[in-house]
């Protein structure tokens, strides 16, 4: 398929960037690693008159770990994710899910701010931010402001950046105690069926802090916070695994497709979050 025609921009500065959102409104969309923009476009499904690139804007690409905090800039791409050591070593779960995406062709092209910007439910990287607790960092023409990746997520490809606005970075606490991301999908590169990103700390036998969120099924990733208190306070028991999985299936809202049943989905949603928990648990 052939995309519309369009105008190409390949802007220096954000200066740039914003001054032709502004001038073309609705018109004009940035593009990152193209991966998920430029197939919609071939598919007709998304019409851009004016496309913006970004890869030449400076300071997008930076990542920068701190004991406190990690920032990684917007195009930042899956790839990096994967080859940074300090990040690996601060935040490994970073890697363990960036390793579940598509394949290494799209892994080189795509970005963590197109992940997070796309809205589109079955990205990986949405849930996994919620669950790590990070903030968006946008900008547009009325200046800066920081959205709460938990608040982000309206509907699918709805979120709260406005048209006008760019996605620089995330920044989100420098996780500790065990982690885990496990997808279950159809096939080597394709979507989530259902996945699930956890991290647990623990004290002795019990767990003193837990964040739980789950990707691809409902219209936006699900931070589950009833998920997370049954988990906080307990051994990780059967008990307490079942409780959050339950928790956790009265805030999804799956839908049947070429995926599955919503039936199917659920099933399947419990059985990754099990897997989940008990790994991060065995990590903690
Ligand atoms: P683009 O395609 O350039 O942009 C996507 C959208 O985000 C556009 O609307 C664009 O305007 C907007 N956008 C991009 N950057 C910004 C920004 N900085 N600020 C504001 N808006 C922005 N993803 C997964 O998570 N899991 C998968 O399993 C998976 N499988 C894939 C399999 C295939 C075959 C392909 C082609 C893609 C797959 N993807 C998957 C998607 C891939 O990870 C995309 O690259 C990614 O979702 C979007 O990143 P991008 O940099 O390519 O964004």
């Amino acid at each position: 398929m052939i995309p519309a025609a369009f105008e190409y921009y390949r802007p220096k500065d954000m200066a740039g960037v914003l001054s032709i959102l502004v001038e073309h409104g609705d018109d004009a969309r940035v593009m990152a690693g193209g991966h998920s923009l430029i197939p919609m476009m071939k598919l007709r499904m998304a019409d851009v008159p004016h496309l913006i690139d970004l890869q030449d804007i400076p300071d997008l690409s930076n990542i920068t770990v701190t004991s406190d905090s990690i920032r990684i800039g917007a195009m930042v791409t899956q790839a990096d994710l994967i080859d940074d050591a300090e990040l690996s070593a601060a935040a490994p779960i970073l890697r363990e899910a960036a390793l579940q995406i598509a394949d290494p062709q799209v892994r080189y092209m795509g970005t963590i701010g197109g992940n997070v910007a796309n809205g589109d439910p079955g990205n990986d990287m949405p849930g996994l931010m919620q669950c790590l607790d990070a903030t968006f960092h946008l900008i547009g023409p009325d200046g800066e402001r920081d959205v709460a990746a938990r608040d982000f997520y309206e509907a699918a490809y709805m979120t709260d950046r406005e048209d006008d606005e760019v996605l620089v970075g995330v920044t989100f606490p420098t996780p500790s105690g065990g982690y885990a991301y496990e997808k279950q999908k159809r096939k080597i590169g394709d979507y989530a069926t259902a996945a699930a990103a956890v991290q647990i700390v623990k004290d002795g036998d019990t767990c003193t802090f837990a964040s739980v969120a789950m990707t691809n099924l409902s219209d936006t990733p699900i931070y589950s916070a009833d998920a997370v208190d049954a988990l906080v306070g307990s051994k990780i028991d059967d008990a307490a695994i079942k409780a959050a999985i339950a928790a956790m299936l009265e805030d999804i809202d799956p839908s049947e497709d070429n995926r599955g049943p919503v039936a199917f989905k659920n099933h399947v949603a419990g059985v990754i979050l099990r897997r989940t928990i008990e790994r991060a648990w065995s990590r903690a």
